[in-house]
């Protein structure tokens, strides 16, 4: 068979959230592209489908549009806050943002990624300066010189010729370990399980997701994450080290905690499971690793970028796919595609990024203090100013910061 030959001065591989962005941020700047899926869309992508405020704002960069589009699908549950269930059993609800205000605009959604990732990966399918090749698993790479890479399927069946790549082919990207060293280390990796149920009782009206932070499953939580129809993605995710230490089977904890638990088995109790239980890996950014080198830059999740406390990862994403696409731009200007020079887009990346990943890891470290989360929760429920001033963490980085104080906790405690 003849081998099909793709020429671009950039290839991005892999068409989620983070291939998207950079193919659609290249786009928004003049600069042609390649987009290659070893899928063909619409696919699913095995995830709690929440998409955070910094999901959002992001989707917002890139053309306002898009957020307007994601707020009229019927895919998309608007998400006006988020329940905690501490690991006492203690329930608190914190709204993001009074939805009655005018003008109230949801903070986040859940929407499930099988719509999601379809409806970015149309944006770039309709974009003249997208080139886009689906069913094509780019695993073969070659330097063929300072300003050629050569990319192939397995067969050698597609050929791409590039000056530059953007690996974005997600946590299990084999170029992120051969090109860029990166290894899966368990204490900064989370195995993540998800369903979807229709019939869960007890979800909040205003589609507060729920995060149950269980003995079980620390550090790491039990989620329920409410959808459109009444269906809800229900899923679990702990950090590996924990997993291999405490011999946890994820799947098994996860349907004998909705079998078994007292308050969950009876909101699940007319549920039904609408497919199997699927298991994925989350690389974390709670480590700075080398993103780029020669000719290539990863992003997203093959760039380890998932916040280590929420296992967010799709802003982050979105966040590393306008970087890749702004060092894309700066390398062909400059006609310079050597690691040096792509070395600013690594300190670009950590720049706009590490101080959110590092508070986080903090947290996700404070979740070794079962009593101290219960603690937190048990006084707020109990107190509105504390309560906001949460609500304010969540969404507010620098209010966010106070968590990190011993004082914070001793005014909780005596407040
Ligand atoms: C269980 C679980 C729950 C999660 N929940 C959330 C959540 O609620 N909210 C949130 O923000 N994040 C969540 N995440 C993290 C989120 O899913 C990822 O951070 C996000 O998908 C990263 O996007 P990406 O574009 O980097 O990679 P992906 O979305 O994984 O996209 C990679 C793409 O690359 C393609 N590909 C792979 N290899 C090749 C190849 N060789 N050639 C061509 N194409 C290739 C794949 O087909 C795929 O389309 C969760 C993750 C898991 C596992």
């Amino acid at each position: 068979m003849k081998t099909v030959l793709y020429k671009n001065q950039i290839c991005i591989v892999g068409a989620g959230p983070a291939g998207c962005a950079t193919a659609l941020f290249l786009a928004k700047a003049g600069v042609a592209c390649l987009l290659v899926d070893k899928a063909r869309f619409p696919r699913d992508k095995i995830c709690g489908d929440g998409l955070s405020g910094w999901s959002v704002a992001m989707l917002n960069r890139l053309a306002p549009e898009l957020k307007e589009a994601l707020a009229a699908a019927p895919a998309a549950l608007p998400s006006w806050g988020a329940r905690f269930v501490a690991p006492n059993r203690q329930v608190l609800d914190v709204p993001f943002v009074d939805r009655h205000l005018p003008q109230a605009q949801p903070p986040g959604y859940v929407a499930p990624r099988l719509w999601f990732d379809n409806f970015l990966m149309e944006q770039c399918k309709q974009h003249p300066l997208i080139e886009v090749a689906e069913g094509v698993a780019l695993v073969k790479w070659e330097r063929v010189s300072a300003d050629c890479v050569r990319l192939q399927d397995e067969k050698g069946l597609v050929e791409v010729e590039a000056k530059l790549a953007v690996f974005a082919n997600g946590a299990h990207s084999q170029q992120a370990k051969a090109l860029g060293g990166i290894h899966a280390e368990k204490r900064h990796y989370v195995a993540g399980i998800r369903a979807y149920y229709e019939g869960v009782q007890g979800l909040h009206p205003d589609g507060h997701i729920e995060l149950h932070f269980l003995k079980e499953f620390l550090p790491g939580y039990f989620w329920i994450f409410p959808l459109p129809d009444g269906r809800a993605n229900v899923g679990a995710g702990m950090r590996s080290d924990m997993v291999a230490k405490k011999k946890v089977n994820l799947r098994k904890s996860m349907l004998e905690l909705i079998a078994q638990d007292p308050q969950l088995r009876e909101r699940f109790r007319h549920a039904r499971r609408l497919d199997e239980v699927k298991g994925f890996g989350l690389p974390l950014g709670s480590k700075k690793r080398g993103v780029s080198g020669d000719n290539f830059m990863l992003a997203g999740d093959a760039a380890s970028l998932i916040d280590p406390f929420t296992g967010e990862g799709i802003g982050n994403a979105l966040a590393s796919g306008e970087l890749a696409a702004q060092w894309a731009q700066k390398a062909l200007e400059a006609q310079n595609y050597t690691a040096a020079f792509l070395k600013g887009y690594d300190t670009a990346i950590y720049n706009r990024l590490w101080k959110e990943l590092r508070l986080s890891k903090t947290l996700q470290d404070l979740l070794n203090y079962p009593w101290l989360f219960s603690m937190v929760v048990n006084k707020a429920t109990a107190n509105e100013t504390l309560r906001q001033t949460i609500s304010c963490m969540l969404t507010d980085m620098d209010v966010r910061q106070q968590l990190k104080k011993p004082s914070f906790y001793l005014k909780v405690l005596f407040g």
